[in-house]
């Protein structure tokens, strides 16, 4: 029996569809590429934007005519698409040939309804947004010296243009005992790496039996013995404390990769959007990090042409991009989700004035991204690799503590090894660099 999961999205939907993998390999199922060999294909969807959206429903009906040769196949839907009952009922009305739907929070129902399907008439669905997610879960890792940790589920925060707490539930996080063995299992079992996994890691701790802070839970991780960096993703600027500050500050192998999405410049926006910080305030955050921190890598998110945004508003996203000078920025269109506040909106920016708008971001970034990157010719840096360049196959890659690829060429494999290099080329993606002795 052959399973075939095709997943879409985040770092979370990755990290999930790991646990699928667990789950099918467990019951004796091997992983196949091709649609035709599967037993059951598992979708693990994403609802963040409207395209991805139309996509995933493509990739799901195109699977009908299988279905239809293969009645025995099993078609699995599971994540972000499938997390509310008003979608799911839509959903399935036209697709009569889903077998299971999962939402985000009961993926680990799936051996129990496999084992139901046979007897059981109809779809088999399950999307209670307020279940606990069972401790224990393990995960089917691609990558032997780096894994994911998710610390918690959920956010409570509501942004008006995010889908994430009506797919994902409300925030609920992992006792931090329960994380530090996951992580010490993890590193037993050759990881160096962990990326700590949560829609809004800076407030980890809420509600939890023993108390504890994203700041504690660095501090408690940088002591375990053979892993050598810690991650994390995604950062809100209103949580960044100075706690944390200071416990990146003292912790040798948390990454100097300071990634805060600002996600628009103008106050007014950022009302709009209920993120809970003004221009000032986040400006004022990173001339402090960038003051404790003064070589590191600093990213960021942004939306562009959320309702309402004139030119002015977008002026000052630029305003903020020449400012901090980020390194590299990941820049969104604004993509109306139903069931969100700002979709409600009357005053949505026309398609046209939207991508311009991107563009002109865009180019600008690049220029900066590059001019950071030309300062690192010369100098050395520490990377992890990554193993074969996936643009070029004579070479190899890794990363910068602060999350730079860089390419280099070695006679031996460096995959999951620290490799000392010197930067000799500089673009706006990437570097190429040469290893030292
Ligand atoms: S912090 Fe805001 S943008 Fe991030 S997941 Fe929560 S609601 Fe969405």
């Amino acid at each position: 029996m052959n399973y075939l999961i095709r997943t879409f999205g985040c770092q979370m939907n990755q990290h999930d569809s790991q646990f699928v993998a667990a789950m099918l390999e467990n019951r004796g199922f091997e992983k196949t590429e091709t649609t035709e060999d599967a037993d059951i294909i598992v979708i693990n969807t994403c609802s963040v934007r409207e395209s991805a959206e139309n996509k995933i429903l493509g990739y799901i009906d195109s699977l009908k005519r299988l279905k239809q040769q293969r009645p025995a196949l099993t078609i699995a839907v599971i994540g972000c698409m499938v997390s509310q009952e008003k979608s799911v009922a839509a959903f399935l009305k036209k697709r009569r040939h889903v077998d299971i739907v999962l939402g985000t929070r009961s993926l680990a129902l799936l051996p129990h309804y496999l084992d139901q399907k046979e007897t059981k008439k109809g779809p088999l669905l399950a999307f209670d947004l307020d279940s606990d997610i069972p401790e224990g879960r393990s995960h089917l890792r691609e990558e032997a010296f780096r894994a994911y940790l998710t610390i918690m589920y959920g956010c409570d925060n509501f942004c008006s243009y995010c889908i994430v707490p009506h797919v994902r539930g409300r925030e609920k996080s992992r006792e931090m005992a329960d994380i530090l063995k996951e992580a010490q299992d993890l590193v037993k079992d050759g990881v160096k790496e962990i990326t700590l996994l949560g829609q809004n890691v800076n407030s980890y701790g809420k509600g939890l039996k023993e108390k504890a802070s994203f700041a504690d839970l660095l501090y408690a991780l940088n002591d375990i013995e053979g892993l050598e960096r810690i991650r994390y993703m995604t950062s809100h600027p209103k949580d960044f404390s100075d706690e944390i500050i200071e416990a990146i500050a003292a912790s040798k192998k948390v990454c100097r990769h300071f990634h805060l999405p600002f996600q628009a410049g103008s106050d007014r926006i950022l009302k709009a959007m209920n993120r809970h910080y003004s221009a000032a305030y986040y400006l004022t955050l990173m001339a402090k990090i960038k003051e404790r921190f003064p070589f590191d890598v600093y990213t960021t998110d942004i939306i562009v042409g959320f309702p309402g945004e004139t030119e002015e508003d977008f002026q000052e996203t630029l305003d903020i991009l020449a400012q901090v000078e980020f390194d590299n920025a990941y820049t969104f269109l604004y993509s109306p989700r139903k069931g969100t506040a700002a979709a409600k909106t009357a005053d949505q920016v026309p398609d046209e004035v939207k991508k311009d708008r991107l563009t002109r971001l865009m180019d600008f970034q690049n220029g900066i991204s590059l001019k950071k990157n030309l300062a690192m010719v010369g100098k050395e840096y520490l990377l992890l690799g990554e193993g074969t360049s996936k643009n070029n196959p004579e070479s190899q890659s890794g990363r910068t503590d602060g999350n730079k690829l860089v390419h280099f060429k070695a006679t031996d494999d460096q995959t999951g090894k620290l490799v000392k290099v010197v930067i000799e080329e500089a673009h706006t993606w990437s570097l190429n660099g040469r290893i030292l002795k």
